[in-house]
């Protein structure tokens, strides 16, 4: 009875979700799919399971902002941080770290033993990410600190601000907002369908329908509705 009523609870928060704006964690991901998502195009749903686990993420990035918050040699200037509000995008940093001479962003990512261990390098939607709050909350530089879900194993990156990568970020998401606007389906990824995010997209069904270059928002959704 718990198992099916705990489901439901995960479910039914995933369908009352409707995106306006964009997030940070947008920055660098297939215009496609976010298109998708502001459209409230028919999707496949996300199991119980995974929207739990990013749950469980949260109470992580928790575990590991306590002993932050008592430290000596680190001091937290703030945590959950919002990007100040401007018309394109949101977002919440997890800290603004200082050590005394620096300012940093901190961004706290938990991750599987497999993917952990093979990480030497921060992933790049990571990196986009960190970017784009390095650019809206001003220190120069971000810690992306990498938590091993199944050991607790931590692996931590020093990045800094990459005014040329913000900027495309940038570009790219302003030119999304004009297609939402204008109702244009951008391309598809070029590495589709083998790009990781296409494996893993709740749009893949609807986005095989398509050829793999701009299509009419209008003409497309008759098109989906005929079939379903
Ligand atoms: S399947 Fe790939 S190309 Fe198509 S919307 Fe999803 S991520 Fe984008």
């Amino acid at each position: 009875m718990l198992r099916e009523l705990i489901n439901q609870y995960y479910l039914d928060k995933q369908r009352d979700r409707e995106q306006r704006h964009f997030y940070v964690s947008d920055a660098g991901k297939c215009s496609r799919a976010i298109f998708f998502k502001f459209k409230k195009a028919p999707r496949e749903e996300m199991e119980a399971r995974i929207l739990r686990l990013f749950d469980h993420g949260d109470y992580i990035h928790q575990l590991i902002m306590r002993p932050l918050l008592s430290m000596r040699g680190i001091h937290v200037v703030a945590s959950e941080v919002n990007i100040p509000p401007q018309e394109l995008i949101r977002g919440r940093a997890d800290a603004v770290l200082s050590d005394g001479k620096d300012l940093y962003v901190l961004d706290i990512k938990s991750m599987n033993s497999m993917i952990f261990k093979s990480l030497t390098q921060p992933k790049e939607d990571h990196i986009n990410q960190l970017q784009l709050y390095l650019h809206f909350l001003d220190p120069q530089k971000g810690i992306l600190l990498y938590v091993n879900k199944d050991t607790q194993e931590l692996k931590e990156f020093v990045v800094s601000y990459d005014a040329k990568r913000v900027q495309s970020l940038l570009n790219i998401l302003k030119d999304l907002k004009i297609k939402i606007d204008a109702n244009i389906i951008p391309q598809r990824i070029p590495e589709w369908p083998d790009n990781w995010q296409c494996k893993y997209c709740s749009f893949k069904e609807i986005c095989k329908m398509s050829n793999g270059g701009e299509v009419n928002w209008e003409d497309f959704k008759k098109k989906i509705e005929a079939q379903s």
